[in-house]
């Protein structure tokens, strides 16, 4: 079958990035009790993909890659039995598999486990997971969208980590995929204003049709100026950051109101280091400042809440796994949402 592979580590004396390659490989096999063997449909680029190719994940060429998809089930493994899946359902699922034993998975902290089984290899023509990995896809909702269900994922618990009540005033840095699901789920969880802060013009009119009322370009127009005009000069009561983007995480800082929170969702540069002027923003505003890391515990809610939402505008471009090389190098130029493969193409 074919897969997406890392097939050149990044070299770091040199900085020369890694490379990405469409090889032939082996189709995967049922091995545990549990296993479900999928026929891939789609595979989203997820936007820290292209960090394998800057070695920021441990992995080593040759490495298959991927953990957006939705599919079709074709073989269950015989322990399959606990979900009533069936051969022939339209399934998504979660590439992160915990342990369910340790301190962690026991305290509703299931990101930490210390035993996780990782199996990012989605963006290739079959993937197995195991049956608690699996979720089938609501009838509604169309095999293309449910391949965004991971980063979805995401968006839902960065609402959650949000906190946003009725009527308040949100902001959200980044108009990627996530950002703009984020800006879609805020308005339906009842926020009044919603706006996005985007360079790239394209992103920006998606936003617009996501939900947002405004999308600032943060290049040509005074973020902060306009964030007060729009806050009656108050600031945000809440600003998640989805940009990944080192410059966009200090400006949150600039936007958001007294006794607001920041969600710092993204996977930043590993040396970078936000200035904070704790008597500014901890002990005068009060600001929260919050992190997170995985999705874990959102997941099954959020493919319900895949029935309500509208993602289809964030599709930019659909590839086959052939065109992997132009599908990472579009994803880096930044000007697009999601990207996705037709992995049976
Ligand atoms: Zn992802
Ligand atoms: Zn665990």
């Amino acid at each position: 079958m074919k897969a997406v592979l890392l097939v050149k580590d990044y070299d770091k004396e040199t900085n020369t990035l890694g490379e990405i390659g469409c090889r032939e490989v082996d189709k995967p096999q049922i091995v545990h009790d549990d296993d479900v063997l999928i026929k891939v449909a789609y595979a989203s680029l997820c936007g820290s993909d292209p960090n394998l190719l800057k070695g920021l994940f441990p992995f080593k060429a040759p490495f298959q890659w991927g953990h957006e998809f939705s599919g079709i089930i074709e073989e269950l493994g015989p322990g399959a039995t606990k979900k009533d899946l069936k051969v022939g359902d339209r399934v998504t699922g979660n590439f992160y598999k915990t342990c369910g034993a340790c301190h962690y998975c026991r305290n509703m902290m299931e990101q930490f486990c210390p035993y996780p089984e990782e199996n990012p290899k989605a963006q290739a023509q079959y993937f197995v997971l195991r049956e608690s990995q699996v979720y089938v896809i609501p009838e509604s909702v169309d095999l293309m969208d449910a391949t965004l269900i991971e980063p979805f994922a995401i968006a839902v618990r960065a609402m959650e980590r949000a906190d946003i009540k009725i009527g308040q005033r949100i902001a959200i840095s980044g108009g990627g995929g996530i950002g703009l699901m984020i800006a879609q789920l805020a308005r339906s969880a009842g926020a009044s204003t919603v706006v996005v802060v985007e360079p790239v013009e394209s992103k920006r009119q998606i936003a617009l049709e996501m939900g947002a009322d405004v999308a600032i370009d943060p290049f040509s127009e005074n973020l902060v100026e306009r964030s007060e005009a729009l806050t009656k000069g108050y600031g945000f009561d809440a600003v998640i950051e989805a940009s990944g983007n080192t410059k966009a995480a200090e400006s949150c800082l600039e936007i958001v109101g007294k006794g607001g929170t920041i969600v710092y969702f993204s996977m930043y540069d590993m040396d970078y280091n936000l200035p904070l002027n704790l008597f500014n923003y901890c002990y005068h505003k009060e600001i929260t400042i919050k992190g997170m890391f995985l999705a874990q515990l959102v997941f099954e809610r959020a493919v319900e809440m895949m029935v309500r939402m509208n993602l289809r505008p964030l599709i930019s471009k659909v590839y086959s796994l052939d065109e992997c090389k132009q599908a990472y190098e579009d994803q880096m130029s930044g000007q697009y949402a999601k990207l996705v493969f037709d992995c049976q193409k």
